[in-house]
């Protein structure tokens, strides 16, 4: 039994076998075995040879009849390799010899020949090494039981096993049979677990070296409440933690009972709580667990999951099925975050050196103004069926939002131009993530009818820490004094200026910033929908005396670390269940 700490981003528990799964250019770890092993691994080698040869006849057989020569020679060399018994015994050799596990063999053994084809000078020999990278590619493949296409296609559940997992990646899994993710990197706002948390399935991130000591179908246990996972438990502990896990269950049923009672604290202040959603069918969620509206729609995701760019159509079915979904509730629409770990840097010839400050967001969309207008159009014809805003992200100066704006207003005559309806009056606000934003809070709010604050970047560039680095992660922290500073600034500007404000960061998903945020004046929060009926009991919890007291406290505290500690105390006296 193997026990890892990592950090909690997504609620729940779950036991299942894992499913590891890797990015292509990732190297299967170094994992010992015991000398009685040597066996079972030897074994695995020669099965998925055999399977792997199998699945190629099938596919050259396939060609054949298809008639396409060339592909069907390459098959051919392909299964040449896996015929050969050299290799085969190279790869025995190297478990006998030095108690590796089978994945691990044939990954170093395979690139180690690849390695002599790439030294090779003549151009044909050395390109045979993406031929060896193939072969190692379905060896692993039959030993780890992977793919990232077995993942969508999965008959059991799982726990997803990986190195790191890409935004996309987590958007395609199938909640049915994923039933826990896990992964050596990763940080507690990074894209994968804001997806994961929205689709509702526990996960624990910033394991660092978790893949080292998991085997394809070894038994796991994701606690994505305590950030722990355990491999290959023994009998006591999965018992203790079936129990956990229905306890948990009961909990959220409880939470469950007051989700159409309305984020009233005690003394009668009204909160209105919003659901942050990346895909429309969660406008659905957002509902069902009683929330006011969405706060936060993460349109980029629909560039994520789809191969062709998307047209105006796309965009405005999307939009109008989740206004539809909210029947006259707010619903803001963000315009595209694109670049930095979303989309841009696998499309690009050659990556950013730095992608989070780099050409992202908002800065992204106004060097593609084709792109930008497309969706801006379909906002707007979207605004006619119900309560909807546009909201802008990533803003770091003034100039920046008026050049939004502009475009803005060249959509809307054009629009006129064709007689196309649309809500003239629409709202639009931005997003305040950006130091230089909140320090300039005051200049842009006579431009803009909202601020939104998104705490996840807010505190990535205050901190300059980068918010998905996992060697980093104990120095990403909201409770920072100089990220709460920031917030603070940001809400006395907005009221000063009468403009709405809301809060949409992972902040306001995590139980103990509630009382903080109330004593600072926010009124509006937007949160991953799952977490809905936890963050209203703690509201309806508490008197706004309460927070008004942690808030003062906590302002006169100079580290983060007295901070987050008194925040999680006071929290944990009003919902002890929870922590
Ligand atoms: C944020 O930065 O806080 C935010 C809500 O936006 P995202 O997480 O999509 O970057
Ligand atoms: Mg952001």
């Amino acid at each position: 039994m193997e026990i890892k700490k990592g950090i909690a981003v997504s609620p729940g528990i779950s036991i299942a076998k894992s499913l590891i799964i890797d990015s292509e250019d990732y190297r299967i770890p170094r994992r010992a075995i015991a000398s009685s092993q040597r066996l079972t691994e030897i074994q695995r080698v020669r099965n998925a040879f055999k399977d792997a040869a199998g699945e190629l006849t099938h596919m050259e057989v396939a060609q054949s009849q298809e008639g396409s020569g060339k592909i069907k020679d390459i098959f051919a060399v392909h299964l040449r390799f896996l015929h050969d018994r050299s290799l085969r015994k190279k790869v025995t050799d190297l478990i006998q010899d030095d108690l590796v596990t089978a994945e691990y063999a044939v990954s170093t053994v395979l690139r180690e020949i690849a390695s002599h084809f790439t030294e090779v000078k003549d151009a044909y020999i050395s390109e045979r090494a993406a031929d060896i990278y193939d072969i190692e590619r379905r060896l692993l493949k039959q030993l780890l039981g992977k793919t990232r296409e077995d993942v969508g296609r999965l008959t059991h559940e799982v726990v997803v096993v990986a190195r790191e997992l890409s935004p996309t990646q987590t958007a395609g899994f199938n909640r049915q049979f994923v039933k826990g993710i896990a992964s050596d990197a990763g940080g507690r706002t990074s894209h994968a677990a804001i997806v994961a948390r929205s689709l509702g399935i526990p996960a624990v991130v910033a394991l660092e070296d978790l893949t080292e000591y998991v085997r394809g179908g070894d038994t796991v246990i994701v606690d994505g409440n305590r950030g722990i996972v355990i491999v290959n438990p023994d009998e006591e502990t999965i018992a203790e933690y079936e129990n956990y896990s229905r306890e948990f269950v009961e909990l959220e049923h409880r939470l469950d009972t007051i989700r159409q009672k309305p984020a009233v604290t005690r003394d009668g202040t009204r909160i209105t709580l919003m659901g942050n959603i990346e895909f429309p069918d969660e406008a659905e969620v957002v509902l069902q667990k009683g929330g006011d509206g969405i706060g936060l729609y993460r349109t980029e995701f629909l560039y994520l999951n789809t191969q062709r760019e998307p047209i105006e159509q796309d965009h405005y079915e999307a939009y109008a099925r989740t206004v539809r979904t909210l029947k006259n509730r707010p619903v803001v629409i963000r315009t595209l975050d694109l670049g930095a770990d979303k989309y841009t840097q696998s499309k690009r010839f050659a990556p950013e050196p730095n992608p989070f400050l780099g050409l992202r967001s908002i800065r992204f969309c106004l060097q593609n103004l084709m792109m930008f207008k497309t969706q801006i159009r379909a906002i707007l014809r979207a605004s006619v069926l119900g309560n909807v805003k546009i909201m802008f992200p990533l803003i770091t100066n003034r100039q920046e939002l008026m050049q939004a704006k502009m475009i803005l207003h060249d959509v809307m005559e054009d629009l006129d131009d064709e007689s196309i309806p649309y809500n003239r009056d629409i709202d639009v606000g931005i997003m305040i993530e950006t130091p230089a934003a909140a320090l300039t809070a005051y200049v842009l709010a006579q431009e803009v009818d909202f601020f939104s604050i998104g705490t996840n970047d807010l505190t990535q560039y205050t901190l300059a820490v980068d918010r998905g680095n996992e060697l980093v992660s104990t120095l990403y922290s909201a409770a920072d004094p100089a990220v709460l500073r920031l917030i603070r600034t940001v809400i006395q500007d907005a009221h000063k200026a009468q403009i709405d404000l809301s809060l949409c960061g992972e902040m306001a998903s995590e139980p103990e910033y509630i009382m903080l945020l109330l004593g600072l004046g926010v009124r509006t929060m937007s949160l991953s929908p799952p977490m809905l009926p936890e963050i209203k009991q703690i509201i309806r919890s508490v008197t706004l005396e309460d927070c008004n007291r942690v808030t003062r406290k906590v302002l006169g505290m100079s580290t983060e670390r007295h901070i987050a500690s008194y925040l999680r105390n006071a929290a944990r006296e009003i919902l002890p269940e929870a922590f």
